[in-house]
């Protein structure tokens, strides 16, 4: 079954006729057009359509075989208006935008639905083509890793940190995924710190959070490295948090609830006295976007399946005194799970 077939199966479930998809990944993960700038689809029964304008004609043709027409609004509303009359038109809630809703109002003769995370939900698993470009994204990310990782030192900014990193992945023919976090010393204790122009000083731990973009699929990997010899607090921060990182990695298999996964990783941080300090989700799906479902948080009953990545990255952070946080991306497989990161966890 194609991811197409897959969506009208969660139509039919949803109680509507069509479905106008307007998230870029949305539109993405069922036809494979990659422009963010303007691609919608409409999805029926027997039929699908891709819309987009001329700016994009031999790209969408490229990238897609989903039949396609070529107009801006409003010629996109009023052909499409062909095919939804009398019909129920759910819409994604969570992406339209109000003046986007008042337009297919203006226009369609249809009652219109919203509904929530319906591509979402089928995007959880991922087709071997996807889960291939994932794989390679973070192998990048790992070499590029281990290229950079002797600049973390005393004497050097953040900044150059995230900028040799971004190099690294632009040149090996990859896009930065998201902003590059390197946070040292006291700035550990700020979860997204992105790099700043604070110089790295002996006996800093430095939280590095970076991600390669692939054919659209993303990587997703946090190390926390010592430069020098850190302070017994924070070497024992360290440790307790390499503990609960292990064990919920270890203990990632189909059937296990997000919530479950959390819960474990929470009381191992608990028992060492960081509950508290552990101020964020265990982790969350990576795909078209670095942060999707299933979600890995307090009292998730999002089930892994094979086929899915997720991250786990448990962290704690102290604020004055510094932070560590420590992320491996993971993909579920039928027999378990495989750590897809390859970067070796320092001792610290
Ligand atoms: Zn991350
Ligand atoms: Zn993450």
């Amino acid at each position: 079954m194609s991811r197409l077939d897959d969506v009208r199966a969660a139509m039919g479930r949803a109680g509507v006729d069509a479905l106008w998809v307007s998230a870029p990944a949305n539109v993405r993960a069922l036809t494979g057009f990659s422009s963010g700038a303007d691609g919608k689809v409409l999805v029926l029964a027997g039929e699908a359509t891709l819309y987009t304008d001329a700016r994009y004609t031999v790209q969408a043709r490229e990238e897609s075989s989903v039949p396609q027409h070529i107009a801006r609004p409003p010629e996109t509303y009023e052909h499409a208006a062909e095919r939804v009359r009398g019909l129920r038109v759910g819409f994604e809630a969570e992406h339209l935008t109000v003046a986007g809703l008042e337009d297919l109002r203006a226009h369609w003769d249809a009652a219109l639905v919203p509904t929530r995370g319906l591509v979402e939900a089928l995007r959880r698993v991922k087709t071997a083509q996807e889960v291939a470009a994932i794989r390679e994204a973070q192998a990048l990310a790992d070499r590029v890793f281990g290229e950079v990782r002797p600049l973390i030192r005393a004497g050097v900014r953040e900044i150059d940190v995230a900028l040799a990193l971004e190099l690294g992945l632009r040149r090996a023919g990859a896009e930065v995924g998201f902003d590059v976090i390197v946070a040292s010393g006291p700035r550990g204790a700020m979860p997204h710190g992105v790099a700043s122009e604070r110089v790295i000083e002996d006996g800093d731990l430095v939280t590095v959070d970076f991600g390669a973009r692939l054919r659209g699929y993303h990587s997703d990997m946090t190390r926390t490295v010592a430069v020098g010899t850190p302070s017994e607090e924070m070497r024992r921060v360290y440790n307790a948090v390499l503990e609960a990182e292990e064990a919920a990695v270890a203990a990632v298999r189909p059937g296990v609830t997000g919530g479950e996964l959390d819960a474990l990783a929470r009381g191992i941080l608990e028992r060492h006295g960081l509950g508290e300090a552990f101020a964020h989700s265990l982790g969350h799906g990576v795909g078209l976007n670095v942060h999707e479902g299933p979600g890995l948080r307090k009292g998730s009953e999002d089930v892994l399946e094979p086929g899915m990545v997720v991250t786990i990255e448990p962290g704690a952070y102290l604020p004055g005194v510094g932070g560590v946080r420590i992320e491996d991306l993971v993909l579920v497989t039928e027999g378990g799970h495989e750590v897809l990161s390859r970067t070796p966890k320092e001792n610290v």
